[in-house]
């Protein structure tokens, strides 16, 4: 697989962990070379995923850092790239995986199996059943069932469907007026939403309004561009912003 494959790849992966911490409650943070929260995450669930097969000297230091500061609970690190040697921190393989790739344009073959179908989740009752064909039914663990690990909150997540390369281009933002970053945004994004009659609608956006349906649904789950930028860059627009804040210019 060709290394941007593999980067989108570990990119979409590191997307889905955020969706499912912040279902929970705890978002993590996009950096140049790696997605991390640094809060207690659910089970399964790591809290550094690596996104660029270079910058390894900047993963270890970040997760250095993050190893200093104690996280809560075990935690997890997915080496995307199978790159970093984490043992000298006290890290221990839990498994070893495989990014699989397949082109669109081959034809899907008949399923082995009859009657498999993809289905679009949509209510918390579908949810929970598909939470339940791989864990068990709740109804049948005599001690206390593990909490669940897709709370209803993954639904109202505002559905991007599906995301396809990349671009990285200077970003703003009116609730930071004056301020732009460099953001890395997929270059394709199909997003599904609801009109005011609650209908289901999709919509594909390309370049800039790929751009815009990122940030904009990104609002919605409190999450400014700020919060993807590297750390130098984002820290140096909150001291100014501080300092104007002082000033009484904001
Ligand atoms: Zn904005």
């Amino acid at each position: 697989m060709t290394d941007s494959r593999v980067e989108q790849a570990a990119r979409n992966n590191a997307k889905w962990c955020d969706d499912v911490c912040r279902a929970h409650g705890t978002s993590g943070e996009f950096h140049d070379a790696l997605w991390f929260n640094r809060h207690a995450v659910p089970r399964f669930y790591p809290n550094v995923v690596t996104l660029t097969q270079g910058g390894t000297a900047a993963q270890l230091e970040t997760i250095q850092a993050l190893t200093a500061t104690g996280l809560p609970g075990n935690w997890g690190v997915k080496d995307s790239f199978n790159t970093l040697d984490l043992t000298a921190l006290g890290f221990q393989p839990a498994f070893e995986a495989t990014w699989l790739w397949r082109e669109t344009s081959i034809p899907i073959s008949k399923p082995a199996t009859s009657g498999l179908r993809w289905t679009y989740i949509q209510t918390e009752l579908e949810l929970a059943k598909w939470e339940a064909a791989w864990t068990g039914d709740l109804a049948n663990y005599s001690s206390t069932p593990p909490p669940r690990l897709f709370p209803s909150a993954l639904l109202a997540n505002p559905e991007i469907i599906y995301s396809e390369g990349e671009q990285r281009e200077e970003e703003g933002c009116l609730s930071l007026p004056g301020f732009r970053g460099s953001v890395i945004r997929p270059l394709y994004v199909t997003m599904r939403a609801q009109d005011v009659t609650g209908k289901s609608y999709e919509m594909r956006g390309e370049g800039l309004l790929a751009r815009a349906f990122c940030h904009e649904i990104d609002h919605l789950d409190g999450v400014l561009f700020l919060q993807h930028l590297s750390m130098l860059k984002r820290d140096l627009i909150k001291r100014k912003i501080r300092k104007l804040r002082k000033s009484g210019d904001w």
